[in-house]
């Protein structure tokens, strides 16, 4: 069984990131940029029934600008056998990258999807529940645990609340949350191991697909600063404070 991937570029979760001054968007110029966190939980997962022999090849898939085969890379250097792709310089959003994925699923057939459960740049959390949609696939969101046998996944879910364990039929698609697994360290000699794996480029138009954006954004705006705080001298005055000035008890 094959298992796809997707693993999105986006700004290094230590940066600070900053608005731009016409409000458009985040600066992203000289910015570090890293395959996006959730993802990397799911190139593990992945690699992680490679090596239980559920899987037999794992493809990342990335769509975006050029310098996505770097995030590629990472995600052969963790266990991944080959990459994809998709390349292309126009802003991609979560409709447009799960149209991407239908493709390349229908091309390569997996037997599972595995997406992070929401990129850290934008914050969409849509790409994998559309992907199920167009491909009228079972989905499992926000998994803690997967495990896969007889043409099935048990996967646990994180809601509000507590867990939740479902079994879906495979093909299907799951997306990972945080406590799902912790992926490994990538080491030197499976960097250099991954500069040779196979990395295919394709252009959405190879795929029959219209990427345009169909969402537009009209302003982005640092959160409102915060007031600086002040010092109490003793429990009883906070209580006050909290009680006649903040009104929260
Ligand atoms: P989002 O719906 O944008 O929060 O993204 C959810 C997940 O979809 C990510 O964690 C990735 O697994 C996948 N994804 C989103 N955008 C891309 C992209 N441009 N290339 C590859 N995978 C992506």
């Amino acid at each position: 069984m094959k298992v796809l991937v997707p693993v999105k570029r986006v700004v290094d979760y230590n940066v600070k990131v900053r608005v731009k001054s016409d409000n458009t968007g985040v600066d992203i110029a000289n910015v570090k940029m890293s395959m996006n966190p959730f993802d990397e939980i799911a190139v593990e997962e992945a690699v992680r029934l490679k090596e239980k022999g559920v899987v037999t090849e794992v493809i990342a898939v990335s769509c975006g600008v050029q310098q996505c085969q770097e995030t590629l890379r990472t995600a052969m250097a963790i266990g991944a056998d080959r990459a994809i792709l998709v390349q292309t310089d126009e802003e991609l959003q979560p409709l447009a990258v799960a149209k991407l994925l239908k493709a390349l699923f229908d091309k390569e057939q997996p037997g599972l999807v595995i997406l992070g459960k929401q990129a850290i740049d934008d914050d969409c959390n849509q790409t994998g529940q559309m992907l199920a949609a167009l491909l009228d696939l079972p989905q499992a969101t926000f998994a803690s645990k997967v495990e896969v046998a007889d043409g099935k996944a048990k996967v646990t879910r994180e809601v509000d609340g507590g867990l939740e364990t479902i079994s879906i039929s495979l093909p299907a698609v799951i997306t990972t949350d945080l406590r799902l697994n912790e992926p490994r360290y990538v080491t030197l000699p499976n960097i250099m191991k991954a500069k040779k794996k196979q990395l295919d480029t394709v252009k959405p138009e190879d795929l029959g697909v219209d990427v345009k954006p169909r969402l537009k954004t009209l302003k982005v705006t640092e959160p409102a600063k915060r007031g600086a705080g002040v010092k109490v001298p003793d429990v009883a005055t906070l209580v006050a404070k909290l009680k006649n000035e903040a009104k929260v008890i």
